[in-house]
């Protein structure tokens, strides 16, 4: 791989590392190492890569690498969904039940694997089980919800059914007609969870924030040229998901898609009594281009409502500024009530996508990569960060055999055919998505 310079692509506004203290930061590296391992990628499937190595193999030694801040990549940006299952899993078709419920399955096993850190550690992160609401705004859309109802009952996944009236009283807003419950998922603040973490690495970890991997070649063994020093060692895991194709991996199989989504400051007493006091909830579209809603643990509202290519991936403070306008319009329609509310905080954060919504995992003689997780890696990153372990230290389980006979990702079409195919999709979806936006 050629030597290259390294943008960072994070902006500085995102509203959950903002609001989430962080306890230590970590140097960049300065020095020559050699290592059992590097891990490329300090997100939540770098993170559960580097526990599990230090769980099998606790003598081994291990460098774990982030381009910037550890954990402020899509894994502090995202709307803090912690899935079970979700509609756009296809689950309105009915015809993939199967593959459905194995993908339910392994994301049941990487929600447990964080239960399990959360409370092992006692990591705060506003940690909720009380589940998500599946919400149609339109008419048009309640037989895709109910579609997915019919699923949710003859697989024996518990949920329940909201009718408006109930769902106002539960949301404090009227602005939905209907909506399904999946109860298995859990809510979170990203940050806080990541940073809990990172905060919890075991001891043979050596984490080096701002040490950006410019060039990684494998052969005998791994060499990874950082600004300042060069890391050799015998295994590598590649874990920075959407940035594949940026740093030179699979880019003719996934690419990624930027999102933008606003957090507002928490609502007064009055403004909270105002829409009648509800607890916290997170909402999902029954549309693919709907908006993401949630009315967090400390009285905020997070909007997120765009979907876009945007192949420079980092958008500057003027892109924000105009997609805080699409957000608002959305906190707008659902909150009229809360008229003058506006946006503390506008982000912009990266997805991974394949054309077949498949992940990435496999290995190419010591190195070794996992990610693309089709917009839902919370979960299924520290599933696959765990896997990819297992995989390189031939630790066989029922869930890495279903993981490695998966389908691979699809070969997508070359730039700038990817690009005039991927915008007039995402126009004709967001047209058509756009009431529930
Ligand atoms: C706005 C938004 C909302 C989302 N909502 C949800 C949700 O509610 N639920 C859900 O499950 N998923 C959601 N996602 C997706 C989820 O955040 C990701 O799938 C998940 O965080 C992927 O984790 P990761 O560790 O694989 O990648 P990342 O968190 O992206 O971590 C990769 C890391 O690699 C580092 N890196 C890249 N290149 C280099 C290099 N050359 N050298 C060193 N380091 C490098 C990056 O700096 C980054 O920190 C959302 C994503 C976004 C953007």
């Amino acid at each position: 791989m050629k030597s290259r310079t390294f943008t960072t692509i994070n902006d500085e506004s995102c509203g959950w590392v903002h609001t989430t203290a962080r306890a230590q930061e970590f140097p960049q590296l300065k020095e020559d190492r050699q290592v059992d391992w590097v891990i490329v990628g300090a997100g939540f499937t770098g993170l559960a890569a580097a526990n599990r190595i230090a769980e099998l193999r606790p003598d081994d030694s291990i460098i774990l690498l982030d381009a910037e801040q550890a954990g402020k990549g899509a894994s502090s940006r995202n709307s803090g969904y912690i899935v079970d299952i979700t509609l756009n899993d296809g689950g309105s078709t009915l015809a993939d039940e199967q593959t459905q419920l194995a993908k339910n399955k392994l994301n049941r096993a990487g929600l447990d694997l964080l239960r399990q850190q959360v409370g092992h550690y006692g990591i705060e992160c506003d940690w909720d089980e009380s589940g998500k609401f599946h919400c149609a705004a339109y008419h048009r859309n309640i037989p895709k919800l109910k579609n997915f109802e019919t699923f949710l009952e003859r697989a024996g996944l518990d949920h329940q059914v909201w009718s408006k009236q109930r769902l106002s009283e539960r949301l404090g807003t009227d602005y939905y007609l209907h909506a399904v419950q999946t109860k298995a998922g859990v809510l979170v603040n990203p940050a806080a969870l990541v940073n809990g973490l990172i905060a919890n690495l075991p001891g043979s970890v050596a984490l080096y924030e701002h040490t950006p991997a410019l060039q990684i070649d494998h052969g005998e063994e791994i060499c990874i040229k950082t600004p300042q020093a060069t890391i050799r060692a015998d295994r590598a895991i590649i874990a920075v998901n959407a940035l594949m194709p940026k740093n030179g991996f699979k880019s003719n199989r996934v690419f990624p898609l930027t999102l933008t989504a606003s957090l507002t400051r928490p609502l007064t007493p009055g403004e909270h009594d105002s829409i009648g006091g509800p607890d916290p909830w997170g909402v999902l579209s029954a549309s693919s281009m709907g908006a993401t809603v949630r009315f967090t643990n400390d009285h905020r509202i997070l909007v997120r409502n765009t979907v876009e290519w945007w192949p420079d991936l980092a958008m500057d403070e003027y892109a924000l500024v105009k997609r805080r306008q699409k957000n608002l319009s959305g906190l707008r329609k659902r909150f009229p009530g809360l008229g003058n509310l506006e946006f503390e905080y506008t982000w912009s954060g990266n997805v991974c996508i394949s054309r077949n919504s498949k992940p990435v995992f496999e290995q190419d003689k010591n190195l070794f990569l996992a990610g693309c997780y089709n917009a839902g890696g919370v979960a299924m990153g520290s599933l696959f960060g765990k896997l990819i372990v297992d995989y390189a230290l031939d630790q066989p389980s029922e869930q890495l055999t279903q993981v490695l006979d998966q389908e691979k990702p699809t070969l997508i079409p070359p730039r700038p055919l990817l690009d005039i195919g991927l915008q007039t999709r995402l126009a004709f979806n967001r047209y058509f998505g756009r009431s529930e936006a």
